[in-house]
């Protein structure tokens, strides 16, 4: 008898691991929660596993550019971006067909760009060498929280856990699994990398792209509520370009043209034929103010919370997330309190959050105003004015975070 209780209770435990926090995903955000955990509330280190599908280094489909407030967020946490392999933009150019104005950092790389698979594994190594338990290869299926703890459903068994962090990006299940009714904003995005030069049969004489980021708007007044992008990036150390087109899907009720269109023109102009090269999409889950980002038991970080709805930009922000998400962790745990009533006001008090409900409000107008006038007086003629308001609500928000 004694057997049996004993080997009954062997089995549930190896069915049933315990940890307090459990992290879905170590992408950024997941692994920002992670090292931002470490960071405040050092003790629970032991207490904390992340789950992750895939293997490090993975494919991730991204364009890789880290605006500063990254880089701000990895500092603050002792970590050196630069030993991860990267090109620089000196300058950002924001256009509407091919005009439009530029902004310039002269004391440091205006824009880094990273390849994901390599800037995650470099982040996971980190996290792991801080104490972090990280298991690669692990699918979680469903997420079901309950008044004592959370049951996270896997391919390799059934977990437990006192929190959930859902990290599992714009795809990820646990929105669907413990908000399967609330509302959903995704953009679509297309995304090609080429050598820096065009293939040497082109007849036309094109100047080579330098080593600057570009976004052009020109699609807009087509209904698609975005732009077309081109930047610096490298493969193995070798020179490349990366382009693609983000549309945040707000003109989707609207006549729009296939998404490969405004690329292919884009690309066309500077010497490339789009159907030269291995195009690949993916969603981006934006931000918007009303949707819920925590149920009790459980939190979301990074796109699964939403991403930066303006320009898709994520990465930043998912670091960000980490933060906030880390904090009210670490504070529930102290009170034994775990509704997360309180982890949507603390991030709308945040600067990620200000900089999230900005960006929102900046989306509903420059994509919803889509004549082709007032894209050319916004891109090229509000210079001052667009600097000034980006300087205060878009950038610089993470030293007002954390
Ligand atoms: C084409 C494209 C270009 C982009 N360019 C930029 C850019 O230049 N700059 C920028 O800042 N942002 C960019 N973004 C956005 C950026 O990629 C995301 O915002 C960022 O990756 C969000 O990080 P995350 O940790 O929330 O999610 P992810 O990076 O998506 O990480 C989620 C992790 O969860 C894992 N996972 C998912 N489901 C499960 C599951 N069921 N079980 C276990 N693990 C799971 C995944 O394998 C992954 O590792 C781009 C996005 C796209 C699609």
């Amino acid at each position: 008898m004694l057997c049996f209780i004993l080997w009954q209770n062997w089995g549930m435990e190896k069915e049933m691991p315990k940890h307090d926090i459990l992290i879905l995903g170590a992408g950024p955000s997941g692994l920002s929660t992670a090292l931002h955990l470490v960071k405040y509330f050092p003790h629970l280190t032991p207490r904390i596993l992340i789950l992750e599908k895939e293997h490090h280094p993975r494919p991730k489909l991204c364009a890789g550019g880290l605006v500063v407030d990254a880089e701000i967020i990895l500092e603050r946490l002792g970590l050196d971006v630069s030993e991860v392999p990267h090109a620089d933009a000196d300058r950002i150019h924001f256009d509407f067909a091919g005009k439009g104005l530029s902004i310039h950092n002269p004391k440091r790389h205006t824009l880094r760009v990273i390849r994901r698979n390599e800037f995650d594994a470099w982040l996971a190594e980190k996290t792991k060498s801080r104490g972090i338990e990280i298991r690669e290869g692990v699918t979680v299926r469903n997420i079901v929280p309950d008044k004592d703890g959370v049951t996270v459903e896997t391919d390799s068994g059934i977990f437990r856990a006192q929190i959930v962090v859902g990290a599992d990006g714009s795809n990820g299940i646990t929105r669907r699994c413990v908000m399967p009714n609330a509302a959903v904003y995704t953009a679509r995005v297309l995304e090609v990398v080429t050598p820096t030069k065009p293939s040497p049969n082109f007849s036309k004489f094109v100047r080579e792209r330098d080593g600057n980021a570009y976004f052009d708007f020109f699609p807009v007044p087509n209904n698609i509520a975005g732009y077309v992008w081109d930047f610096p990036t490298q493969i193995n150390g070798t020179p490349m370009r990366c382009w693609g087109v983000y549309d945040t899907n707000l003109l989707a009720d609207q006549k729009r043209p296939p998404l490969k269109e405004p690329l292919a023109e884009e690309m066309l102009r500077h010497g490339f034929k789009l159907d030269d090269y291995e195009i690949k999409g993916h969603p981006i889950r934006w931000y918007d103010p009303f949707n819920p980002v925590s149920v009790p038991r459980v939190l979301l970080v990074g796109d699964a919370a939403g991403a930066d709805p303006i320009f898709g930009e994520g990465i930043s922000i998912a670091l960000g997330y980490g933060i906030i998400a880390a904090r009210e962790i670490g504070e529930s745990i102290q009170r034994n309190e775990y509704s997360f009533n309180g982890y949507k006001r603390r991030l709308a008090r945040s600067g990620l959050g200000q900089t999230l409900f900005a960006r929102w409000l900046i989306t509903q107008v420059i994509y919803s105003f889509k004549w082709r006038w007032f894209q050319i007086l916004l891109w090229r003629l509000l210079k001052p004015i667009l600097v000034l308001v980006a300087w205060i609500f878009v950038l610089n928000w993470s030293k007002r975070t954390g």
